[in-house]
């Protein structure tokens, strides 16, 4: 069998433990990964004090060459690399491409790394007085990654932290581990020094192992929301700089003048694609008003009916199974416990099989109304290609709906209403927000973080903001006296006036 080692300099001892990969398309296991554990991470962390110093004194443009290089690497493996991504996650092909893609995105943010570092200056700030801030990387970042975008968030995060002159060490998701091992097979082919970037495979005894780390500053996480806060706090109480961010659950708001065809495109792609399976997908949609719910319902039955359900590399599979099979059985529990609480399951996902893949995961797309606030199947996340239909009687209550919602990752209106779209996105307690556009990711030159039990810390991933979270700002004020040579030069230490 197939099996997933650790990325990290000099031999990885045997594993004590190991986890099952499936290919979540025919139910198989199709190889194991090594677990590691403190001790493993102490040599990960060992190689990357012998490496950072250097690789932080590198000028930055030669770091942006190798970033260069790395984007030409990634767009040259772009097919295997999604190849490889959707056998492990059961995401379509398409979908595994644009995994890549986004990722791709920041590392071409990070191409740009020597403008965006180049710092501020003040000349003259007092009598002779020079002041100027750089920003100066933190060492070694470490970051922890979810299984449902393998090759985006780990590139997020290391591309930033390596391009700002850091050492990374990268913990993926136990469950699909080997697109981040090829990111760091790559990126070492595009001239990154050895031991960079290295990747250590675990669950959550290498997550405690990296939280109590003394040698690692700063940790990145993005997973579920309860583990997020676990190791924001713990990070933290550590004296660690931590982002971690967490679970969703996005609203669609429908307006009444809303264009309902586009809507239910937009909702076939953002409540379904990927299985469901994204941080921002769109599984709650809010028509405003009775006559608009019954339209919009009308109209979304077919179109959820015509969704075809296939295996990951299916070129004509709208989305594939769920990652293993205890996700399924969670959606379909998730299911059942919508109906037990009122819920009307107009399309009932439950018990799908895909004929010739009967031991696949997949679950069939799932259309839910008439949920209510109230219920538990509305207030936590589903992460599979279920729809639920909250209806609002007015603008009012649409607002308040995803503003009180536990989580505040994504939120979208749909309207042909400018001031109406103005309002909500002023108003609405979500990070991220798209007028009539799905699923509001971003572009990498701006920057990711949902708000509430979304995102934990102050600092988003990427952009501007990645750079922050993975520098720190040294201020310098200089004052050079003239050594005129009358024995006047002692140096005073200036007083700013
Ligand atoms: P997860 O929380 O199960 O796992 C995330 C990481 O935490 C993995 O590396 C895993 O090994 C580790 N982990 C698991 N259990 C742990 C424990 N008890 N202690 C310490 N570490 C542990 O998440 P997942 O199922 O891989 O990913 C799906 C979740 O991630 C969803 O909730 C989704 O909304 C969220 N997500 C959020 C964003 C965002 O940007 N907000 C993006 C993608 C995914």
């Amino acid at each position: 069998m197939r099996q997933v080692d650790h990325f990290i300099v000099g031999d990885s001892p045997a594993p004590s433990r190991k986890h099952q990969i499936w290919n979540p398309s025919t139910g198989e296991v199709q190889a194991e990964v090594a677990l590691g554990d403190a001790a493993l991470l102490d040599q990960a962390v060992a190689n990357a004090k012998r490496v950072q110093p250097e690789w932080a004194a590198t000028n930055p443009q030669k770091r942006a060459r190798v970033m260069f290089k790395f984007k030409e690497l990634i767009e040259a493996n772009m097919q295997s690399l999604a190849e490889l991504l959707s056998s492990e996650h059961g995401k379509v092909i398409d979908d595994a491409k644009g995994d890549v893609q986004r990722g791709l995105e920041v590392i071409e943010y990070a191409c740009g790394i020597p403008q965006v570092l180049k710092g501020e200056y003040t000349q003259g700030a007092g009598p002779g007085i020079d002041v100027y801030s750089t920003r100066q990387p933190l060492g070694i970042g470490a970051g922890i990654t979810p299984f449902n975008f393998p090759a985006m968030i780990p590139m997020w995060m290391f591309g930033m932290a390596c391009a700002a002159g850091n050492a990374f060490i990268l913990k993926p998701s136990e469950r699909d581990p080997s697109v981040p091992v090829r990111l760091a097979e790559l990126f070492l082919e595009a001239g990154a020094p050895e031991g960079l970037l290295q990747v250590v495979h675990g669950d959550k005894e290498m997550v405690d192992a990296i939280i109590e780390h003394p040698d690692i500053p700063a940790i990145s996480f993005v997973g579920s929301s309860d583990i997020a806060q676990y190791i924001y706090s713990r990070g933290t109480a550590n004296a660690k700089r931590v982002q971690a961010f967490g679970g969703a659950k996005n609203h669609g708001i429908v307006m009444p003048d809303a264009d309902l065809d586009q809507v239910v495109n937009d909702l076939s792609g953002a409540a379904f694609g990927s299985a469901g399976e994204r941080c921002m997908a769109l599984p709650v949609v809010v028509p405003v008003g009775e006559d608009t719910a019954e339209r919009l319902r009308e109209k979304l039955i077919p179109a959820i009916n015509a969704l075809r359900v296939g295996v990951s590399n299916d070129p004509d599979a709208h989305y594939g199974p769920v990652v293993t099979p205890e996700h399924k059985a969670r959606v379909e529990q998730w299911i059942t416990t919508a109906e037990d609480e009122g819920g009307e399951i107009v399309v009932d996902g439950r018990g799908f099989t895909l004929q010739g893949h009967e031991n696949g995961f997949f679950v069939g797309p799932t259309l839910i109304d008439r949920v209510t606030p109230d219920m538990k199947s509305y207030q936590e996340e589903i992460f599979g290609p279920v729809l639920q239909i909250v209806r609002a009687k007015d603008f009012e209550e649409a607002v308040r709906l995803p503003s009180e919602h536990q989580y505040g990752n994504g939120v979208a209106i749909f309207t042909r209403n400018g001031h109406a779209a103005r309002e909500f996105a002023s108003r609405v307690n979500v990070g991220m927000v798209g007028v009539n556009v799905p699923i509001p990711v971003p572009v990498s030159y701006h920057s990711f973080g949902g708000w509430k039990r979304s995102g934990f810390g102050d600092i988003d991933q990427y952009g501007t903001e990645g750079l922050k979270f993975w520098t720190k700002v040294k201020k310098i004020t200089q004052r050079w006296p003239d050594g005129g040579g009358d024995g006047s030069n002692a140096f005073v230490i200036p007083t700013m006036g």
